[in-house]
């Protein structure tokens, strides 16, 4: 993966890079921010710069011995580690990483390096277990950096969401990244930094990763072949994730979306009515609908919640809405504002993760039919 690969960022990018171009390489390094502002690949990509034989222009060349091993994620001196688990209960505390490689190079390849923490549990199929890195893997990590490089100056220890480290595995690795042994790169890459432990958190140089412009969004659309009537508000209302935007611009010819929109109008309308009883019975309804009918829906509603907010806030020329969508949106969004759009948004998306992790759907969707109630409340 070269810098020219990554979406936006530039000037991050361009502070790696002369980082490196001055030998200043921090031997533990935690990029953090979201899975959709391209931490992973972003991390992946300087990686493979520092190791580049011949680096020009502010960039890999993509083609030395290095590079082409970096590619296909082969180069024996850099190292994954991830959140894994297995669906087989007995085989649970063995799983580590190497198990799972290739479903990871996979995922890398097919995605670009822009996938998010449940997209990857999807991958490995672990159903509704949590992936975790666990003290064997630790100890695996510390066998793997004890012997020589093979080829390249550095070598590269990847720790993928290290949040997911259990208090054994972070004990094991904090000597290690205390007093590093020489030439040894750790990269952690974190979605959600705040939950690392400060001992590893402290050991760490953090490179915060923003999100990312709206302009290298709607060009990487536009790239994409989403039409050029779309791509500004579809950027607009992805904030900077471009995993959201990708996910939103599947929107707009989708047959599903007339079932959506009648089962996201009727939860609307029961809560603003505070129908409990209803609420109830619709979420009996969607909680039989199958597994791609409930996503579509969650990420339907996001969707439109977001439209409605943007309605409210006086931006209607840029929402992306027809029809009976505009109709209905247009006589909602009064009830969506800065005061519950974060909520509403986020009980939607911890309900879609919950029923990927395969929780019970009754359960999950009266739970959060009657928290979106409290959130609509009339005026
Ligand atoms: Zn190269």
């Amino acid at each position: 993966m070269q810098f020219k690969d990554i979406i936006g960022q530039d000037y991050l990018k361009e502070m790696l890079v002369k980082a490196v171009d001055s030998g200043r390489i921090s031997h533990a390094q935690l990029f953090s921010g979201e899975s959709g502002y391209g931490v992973l690949p972003l991390a992946i990509a300087y990686a493979q710069y520092i190791n580049c034989t011949a680096k020009s222009n502010g960039d890999s060349c993509g083609s030395c011995p290095s590079c082409i091993k970096m590619k296909d994620l082969v180069h024996p001196d850099i190292h994954f580690v991830f959140p894994v688990n297995s669906a087989e209960k007995s085989s649970a505390n063995k799983a580590t990483s190497v198990n799972f490689l290739p479903q990871w190079r996979s995922i890398i390849k097919k995605s670009g390096g822009y996938f998010t923490e449940q997209d990857w549990y999807d991958k490995i199929e672990i159903g509704n277990k949590q992936g975790m890195i666990s003290r064997l893997e630790a100890d695996e990590i510390i066998k793997t950096l004890s012997f020589k490089s093979f080829e390249a100056e550095y070598k590269v220890m990847f720790i993928w969401m290290p949040e997911k480290m259990n208090i054994a595995a972070s004990n094991a690795l904090l000597k290690l990244l205390e007093e590093p042994w020489d030439k040894t790169l750790f990269l952690l890459i974190s979605s959600s930094s705040s939950k690392l432990l400060k001992t590893i958190n402290s050991r760490a140089q953090e490179i915060a990763v923003p999100r990312i412009d709206d302009s290298a969004i709607i060009a990487n659309l536009k790239l994409c072949g989403v039409s050029s009537s779309r791509v500004e508000e579809i950027a607009h209302i992805s904030c900077g994730n471009i995993i959201r935007a990708k996910e939103s611009s599947k929107f707009g010819d989708n047959s599903s979306e007339g079932e959506n929109f009648e089962l996201f109008t009727q939860l609307m309308r029961h809560s603003y009515n505070d129908k409990h009883m209803e609420l109830l019975e619709w979420a009996e309804v969607v909680a039989a609908l199958g597994r791609e009918e409930k996503r579509s829906f969650f990420s339907y509603s996001i969707r439109l919640l977001r439209e409605s907010y943007m309605m409210n806030a006086g931006l209607s020329s840029i929402t992306y809405l027809y029809g009976e969508e505009r109709a209905f949106c247009n006589k909602f969004s009064p009830f969506i504002g800065n005061h519950n759009i974060e909520n509403l948004v986020t009980e939607l998306e911890l309900a879609r993760a919950q029923i990927a992790q395969n929780g019970n759907p009754k359960m999950i969707m009266a739970h959060m039919a009657l928290v979106i109630s409290k959130q609509i409340v009339k005026k």
